[in-house]
């Protein structure tokens, strides 16, 4: 690997961890943090949670987890073509949705609703609690006990009254600076990798078709090429050479366009890049074909009415199995109990979002269903 920018983050300028630790002595800072992501519990439940459709709905359907592994590899390739540092980057990625609810965007809004009245829920702030709180694998200290950096790019977005309240992980809301380089790639990667596996994922459903994308002209323009070569091609090869050049022209685009913000700006080092406007960026005729595709996907894909019916039912179970503890923190396991520490809501809030959605509905079933045990 060439060296790394100026502006870079690096294992000798991070603000480190909470808990002293010893410096690792094979690796860096960021890839023990990104080790640390991948041995957690919470990352193997990524598997059984949803993106879009719901595990049980088909085996290739992306889930949390293969979606978390597409952003880290986009964002790795970008962060390497910066000369930023990829460990970081894919530390990030890899933790950026860790605390998600089971059943995706429906269960977050549903938890948020109960936990309104006790702090609301927010699915970034649940990922910094999981790796700084939730996780129990340490003899000194709760979490995972990640670096600065990577805890402060899990948080993406936050309102003035939660950043008040997060030390100085909130800081730079209050200040309005921006996070390192490398976590502004991950936020693009991930939109990145959504809005072309989401095409893929509804194509492959049946829930969107070829002709309806074919409107969008970001799709349009490269299916249009990928015809043009191979006159024959169709199925889902036609899909995947359509999805691969999408997801080529946004990367380059990122690339391009970020390294010309870089150079206009001409940050010496960390701070003066934390101190830009956010340097990270599609040009701006990207970022409207990148809208036009995300009003898209959520107008024939995220808002049909198969997936709202998915999404309605989910939010029941959320609400339900929130009232259920609430009215009975008796009927919690054990440990939850003990973990009530007189905030109840939010113990039962920790419980539901570490649930995948299969272990949600059986627990649903095990409180409701007459004849469940
Ligand atoms: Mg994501």
């Amino acid at each position: 690997m060439s060296e790394l920018a100026a502006y870079a983050v690096t294992s000798a300028n991070s603000r480190g961890r909470r808990h002293a630790e010893e410096r690792p002595t094979l690796r860096s800072e960021f890839q023990r943090d990104k080790d640390r992501i991948i041995h957690s519990t919470a990352f193997r439940r990524l598997e059984y949670k949803t993106q879009v459709f719901v595990n049980h709905e088909g085996d290739l359907f992306r889930t949390r987890l293969t979606h978390s592994l597409e952003v880290a590899q986009i964002a790795r390739g970008i962060a390497r073509a910066l000369r930023l540092n990829e460990d970081l980057a894919e530390a990030v990625s890899l933790a950026h949705d860790l605390g998600h609810t089971p059943f995706g965007h429906a269960g977050q809004d549903a938890l948020n609703d109960c936990m309104r009245d006790y702090g609301g829920f927010e699915h970034n702030l649940q990922s910094l609690r999981t790796v700084d709180q939730l996780e129990e694998r340490y003899a000194a200290f709760d979490g995972l006990n990640l670096c600065f950096e990577t805890r402060e790019g899990i948080v993406k977005h936050c309102s003035l009254e939660n950043a008040r309240k997060l030390g100085e992980i909130g800081e730079r809301f209050l200040v309005r600076r921006q996070p390192s380089l490398e976590a502004q790639i991950c936020n693009l990667a991930d939109e990145i990798a959504y809005n072309n596996h989401d095409v893929d994922d509804g194509l492959r459903s049946g829930l969107i078709t070829l002709e309806q994308l074919e409107e969008i002209g970001l799709f349009a323009r490269h299916v249009a090429e990928v015809r043009a070569r191979y006159p024959e091609l169709g199925g889902r090869r036609l899909i995947h050479e359509t999805v691969r050049r999408m997801i080529n022209v946004l990367v380059c685009d990122l690339i391009d366009t970020t390294a010309a913000n870089i150079a206009a700006r001409a940050p010496k080092n960390l701070d003066e890049a934390r101190e830009s406007p956010p340097l990270v960026a599609f040009s701006g005729e990207m970022h409207a074909a990148q809208r036009e595709m995300k009003r898209f996907l959520r107008q024939h894909l995220y808002q049909h009415y198969q997936v709202l019916r998915m999404t309605s039912k989910a939010r029941r179970i959320v609400a339900d199995l929130f009232a259920a503890f609430m009215s009975d923190p008796r009927l919690l396991p054990p440990q939850y109990q003990q973990a009530l520490g007189g905030d109840q809501p939010r113990a039962v809030a920790d419980y539901i979002a570490g649930m995948t959605d299969r272990y949600a509905m059986k627990e649903h079933r095990r409180l409701f269903a007459v004849g469940e045990i």
